[in-house]
């Protein structure tokens, strides 16, 4: 028998989903082929009613395929965002269609909700990469000296730390804690790109994102030699030659919002494949130029999964009660803190 994340409902493509779903076509159709739709629409109607019955909402993040972000989300957007979402929801359910750490934080910030993801295989290199242990080793090793922790981690790893930051406030987060010095965890190139921006001294992990790892300065240069005036926007956790390369360096956040106020005729965004997709909806007038490396554990989300996950409550992420209120403390102060740079 198909697995939930396998199962498909071409078989439930009948007129009133048809027609239900006809203006969500609408909105996707630059980035959904039709052939696509009725696979996908059974379950997206399904999931629009389970939602209701379930009074549940669905936070999804900005490397979801284009037919979970842009037709059963309410709430979109990158890792900081969906944190900031998430203590604001009023509705039992959360079903958070990202990364396990993104669901972990979900729960911190509204811990009276139940929180789901469907499929709790979904990690994160980034967060696999260090353990609450390997951070205690680190005060250990750097008494007195701040922890500053990006949000790719765990709730164990962020409960060890003095503060949380994301790709958009790094530099913030790190300049106001008024230190010579600050641990910074656990990503290797973001940490160079800090460090490239501040005179504070960083003291680094060696945590590497396994999707923008793979972008290399030869593929800025090939962009560019095959697409002449293409604008590049690259995510910090590329490496440092990457970032240069690049004309801009932001978060996904900071991408998105680039290209919506200056409308490139052509662009690349050096970052999760699925990001292109879901920028280009909401800019039609922009070519997007794909470079496609994929992340295998935001692709673990699918639309089969989510309707599972609200026929079924699973699988619902929780986070003891001692550990949720260090890492909480250490998200509110980054949320405290802001987001620009
Ligand atoms: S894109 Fe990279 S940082 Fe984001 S969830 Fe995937 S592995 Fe983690």
């Amino acid at each position: 028998m198909a697995s939930p994340a396998t199962r498909v409902h071409e078989d439930g493509y009948t007129p009133e989903v048809a027609a239900r779903t006809a203006p969500l076509y609408e909105r996707v159709k630059r980035v959904v082929p039709a052939i696509e739709w009725p696979v996908f629409a059974p379950d997206i109607d399904a999931i629009l009613r389970l939602k209701r019955e379930r009074n549940a909402v669905v936070l999804a993040h900005n490397y979801q395929t284009p037919e979970i972000f842009n037709t059963v989300a309410d709430i979109v957007g990158d890792s900081l965002a969906l944190a900031r979402e998430a203590a604001r929801v009023d509705a039992d359910v959360i079903v958070l269609c990202g990364v396990h750490f993104m669901a972990e934080t979900a729960k911190l910030m509204n811990p009276s909700k139940t929180v789901l993801i469907p499929d709790l295989r979904a990690g994160c290199s980034l967060a696999a990469s260090i353990t609450g242990a390997d951070v205690r080793a680190l005060k250990a090793r750097y008494p007195g000296v701040p922890v500053v922790t990006y949000v790719n981690t765990s709730a164990e790893v962020k409960a060890e730390s003095d503060i949380c930051c994301t790709s958009g406030n790094a530099v913030k987060v790190v300049e106001s804690l008024g230190a010579d010095r600050v641990i910074f965890l656990p990503d290797e190139y973001l940490a160079r790109n800090v460090a490239a921006e501040t005179e504070v001294e960083i003291i680094s992990w060696h945590g590497r994102c396994e999707v923008h790892e793979r972008f290399t300065p030869a593929d800025i240069a090939t962009l560019r030699r095959d697409h002449p005036g293409i604008v590049v926007l690259a995510h910090p956790e590329c490496d440092r030659p990457v970032v240069e390369a690049s004309d801009f360096a932001g978060s996904t956040a900071a991408m998105s919002k680039y290209v919506a106020e200056r409308q490139p005729d052509q662009v690349a965004l050096i970052t999760e494949c699925s990001m292109s997709d879901n920028v280009a909806v909401a800019n039609p007038d922009v070519d997007f130029v794909r470079p496609c490396n994929l992340c295998p554990h935001m692709k673990r989300i699918t639309l089969p999964g989510i309707r599972h996950s609200l026929e079924t409550m699973t699988w619902e992420v929780d986070v003891p009660a001692d550990v949720a209120d260090r890492a909480r403390l250490a998200v509110e102060r980054m949320v405290a803190i802001g987001w620009s740079k």
